[in-house]
Order: C-alpha cells, then sequence, then structure tokens
C-alpha cells in the first residue's frame, strides 16, 4: 500500500505550489529535494540581516491576478521596482533604455529629438539574417556596442553574428523616462525573503531535503500513487535521446564593511572585457540600512553535468530532443512533469505559478 498519494521531486516554485494545493485538497504528500534547502533556484539564504539570492537576482513581477492573490497568502510584498543600470567603460546608463539613457548619449530632451535621432542612426536592413544585424536595424551602432554586444557575447559565449534574432524578441526602447524594466501590474520582493515564502506554503508538508530521486528510484516510487516531477526531464529519462544542453552561471559573492557599494541593487556590465554580467547588491532589494552589505559577481558559465543547469538553449536542435522527451513523458502512467527543468523552458516566477495551476487541473 503507497504511503503517499503523490510525491513531489523537487521543492522548488513549481513543486511547492502543487504540493500546497494538493495537500489542501486532502492528498497526503511527501515533496523530496536533492538540495539541503527548499526554494529551489528562488531561495534566498540570510546573512547578517540580508537576504542573499543564492542562485541569481529574483524579482516577482506578475500581471496575472490569480497569481499575485495566491503568492499574497504566504508574503508580503515589498514596493521593490526594478530600476536596473548599465556600466559600460565607466558610465553610468539610465536602463532599459529610455529617455534619460537618449539624453545621457545624445543630448536629446523631447520624445520627437529621440525620434528623430534614433531614425538618423539605424542601418536599415529589410532581411536581417542574425541579431547583430537586425539590431543595427533597430537602434543602429552606438546602443548596439554599448547595450547589447558585449553583454550577450558574454551571456551565451557566442558573437551575435553568430545568434539568431529571435534571443532578443524585442528591444524596448521607450521614449518616456520609464525606467521600470517591467511592465506588469504588481512587482515586489517578499519580505522576509523567497525561502520565508516557500517555506510558509510547505508548511505542515512532509519534506525530505538532500535526497536525490535517482539514488533511491525504486523505493521512492514505491511510496506514493502519483508522482510529479520538476527535475530534469533527459535525467528522468537516462538520457535515452541525447543530453539537452544549458548555459550555466557562477556567483561569487562577498560581504564588504561599507554601507553601499553601488547604491542600487542590479547593475549590468556591458562591456565584453569586464568578464561577469551583473553586480547585484542584495539589500537594495529590501530597502535595508546596514552598515555592511553582500554583493554578488554573476559570471555566465559554460554548463556541465556537475553544474547547475540555469538557461535552456531553446535552440532547433534542442526543442527536437525535448519533443522526444516530452513523447515518453505522456506515455508515463501516474508521473506528470512540470516546471522549467521538465519542461526544458524558461519561465519567470509567476509563469511557473501559472503552470503548477494548469498541472492541477489534470492531476487525479
Ligand atoms: P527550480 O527552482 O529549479 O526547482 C526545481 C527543484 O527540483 C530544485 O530545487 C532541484 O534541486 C530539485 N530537483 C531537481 N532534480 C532533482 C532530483 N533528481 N531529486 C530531487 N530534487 C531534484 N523569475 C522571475 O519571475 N523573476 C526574476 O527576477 C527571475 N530571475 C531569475 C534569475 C536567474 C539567474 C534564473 C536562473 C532564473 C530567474 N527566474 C526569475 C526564474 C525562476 O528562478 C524560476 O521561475 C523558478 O525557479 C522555477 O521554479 P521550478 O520549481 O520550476 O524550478
Amino acid at each position: 500500500m503507497a504511503k503517499y498519494d503523490y510525491l513531489i521531486i523537487g521543492a522548488g516554485l513549481f513543486g511547492a505550489t502543487i504540493a500546497q494545493q494538493l495537500t489542501k485538497k486532502g492528498f497526503k504528500v511527501l515533496v523530496i529535494d536533492q538540495r539541503p534547502h527548499l526554494g529551489g533556484n528562488c531561495y534566498t539564504e540570510a546573512k547578517d540581516g540580508i537576504n542573499i539570492h543564492k542562485y541569481g537576482a529574483h524579482i516577482f513581477h506578475t500581471s496575472n491576478d490569480q497569481v499575485w492573490q495566491y503568492v499574497n497568502q504566504f508574503a508580503r510584498f515589498n514596493h521593490y521596482v526594478n530600476r536596473p543600470k548599465v556600466h559600460y567603460q565607466n558610465k553610468i546608463y539610465s536602463f532599459p533604455i529610455n529617455l534619460m539613457t537618449l539624453y545621457q548619449l545624445w543630448n536629446v530632451t523631447t520624445p520627437e529629438q529621440a525620434q528623430k535621432k534614433l531614425d538618423t542612426v539605424k542601418i536599415p536592413n529589410p532581411n536581417p539574417q542574425n541579431l547583430e544585424e537586425w539590431i543595427l536595424s533597430q537602434v543602429g551602432r552606438e546602443i548596439y556596442e554599448i547595450f547589447i554586444k558585449g553583454y550577450t557575447t558574454k551571456q551565451w559565449d557566442r558573437d551575435p553574428k553568430e545568434l539568431p534574432s529571435f534571443i532578443i524578441k524585442r528591444l524596448p526602447i521607450r521614449l518616456t523616462f520609464d525606467d521600470n524594466y517591467f511592465n506588469d501590474c504588481y512587482q515586489g520582493i517578499p519580505i522576509g525573503g523567497y525561502t520565508s515564502m516557500i517555506q510558509k506554503m510547505l508548511e505542515g508538508i512532509e519534506l525530505k531535503l538532500n535526497t536525490d530521486f535517482f539514488s533511491d528510484r525504486k523505493n521512492l516510487t514505491s511510496q506514493a500513487k502519483h508522482m510529479v516531477f520538476t527535475g530534469k526531464i533527459d535525467k528522468y529519462f537516462n538520457y535515452c535521446h541525447q543530453e539537452l544542453e544549458y548555459r550555466s552561471l557562477r556567483f561569487e559573492t562577498e560581504k564588504l564593511s561599507i554601507p553601499d557599494f553601488q547604491g542600487n541593487a542590479v547593475i549590468n556590465y556591458t562591456d565584453a572585457a569586464v568578464p561577469y554580467t551583473r553586480i547585484i547588491e542584495h539589500k537594495h532589494f529590501e530597502f535595508l540600512t546596514t552598515d555592511h552589505t553582500y554583493v554578488t559577481h554573476e559570471y555566465p558559465d559554460t554548463w556541465t553535468t556537475k553544474k547547475i543547469p540555469y538557461y535552456p538553449v531553446n535552440n532547433d536542435a534542442n526543442t527536437q530532443i525535448y519533443q522526444k522527451y516530452q513523447t515518453l513523458a505522456q506515455k508515463e502512467k501516474n508521473v506528470f512533469f512540470g516546471g522549467r527543468l521538465a519542461e526544458y523552458k524558461y519561465y519567470d516566477m509567476d509563469d511557473t505559478i501559472e503552470a503548477a495551476f494548469n498541472l492541477l487541473k489534470r492531476l487525479p
């Protein structure tokens, strides 16, 4: 007789949402995670009164009312709005590109002046063949060099000439002074950190950390009637259709005995000569006034199976491989797949919760 109705593999936001909702419906649930903590990549670690975003800066933003109401049951959100800056060759620029950025670049002071200048710098191209050509046709060489070229090269370890233009689906240039990175209705950081929010979601639910599903697959599978798997789908099927590719990241975090290092939570370093892509100063997510601070340098990294898979590489080859795994997944009995690793998809946190809500409708 199975001890649990559901075994949830992964205590990230997807697994936590599924576990919380199933438990609310009266099912008996066990959640496992291979890491020593819950929260997946949203995990925040409290250090000297500051919540460190251990796996990269996480800003919650959504326009989905259902998702927003859902997370607000487990945390109060502060008024943080993401207004990153760009650092390029010792100059700071307002970002995402807006009228202030164009003023800093070209001294234009009105939307009309900005539009005129933009029209003169664009390099028309009716049939752009790659990312570089497409961006040059949209914004010209200066903006491309300062904001896109070095950053994209570092992020993907490839020259933008070798990248398809769909990687940057749209290049928002605002001819207003709006420098809010996101266009969503709701935005903020959970007060107390994401870990505390996800702990609340999992309150009263059995959780086993440091437990890798693949190390005890047979035994764990036998303990539940159904499983929801949020880990890597290719690994679940023993890589029978090749490995899916990822980009990884490396984070270097240090404590500084000064109250403020950079005056902002996120500064992007877009110069190709600087090896990191961003510096995060965590205290600014929470408006803290401590006399110390923590900063993290974020470096893009080549992925190997020993590293954390951060970003799926959704090119044609990987999409085809993923589709083969998806076909296998559909044939599995009593196992359901979801979340960023099982669906091989970049999901923002709100998309993750929405995807979990959608899967819940299909669960027995
Ligand atoms: P995960 O968080 O990866 O959780 C999956 C869990 O499954 C992990 O804890 C893992 O340890 C566990 N697991 C995997 N395999 C096994 C196994 N074999 N056995 C046991 N456990 C296993 N979203 C936003 O909305 N805003 C942001 O600002 C933002 N910033 C981001 C920055 C970075 C650098 C990255 C990479 C992502 C960012 N995201 C952001 C996206 C956000 O991280 C995801 O939406 C979210 O983490 C997805 O949750 P998940 O549960 O699907 O995956």
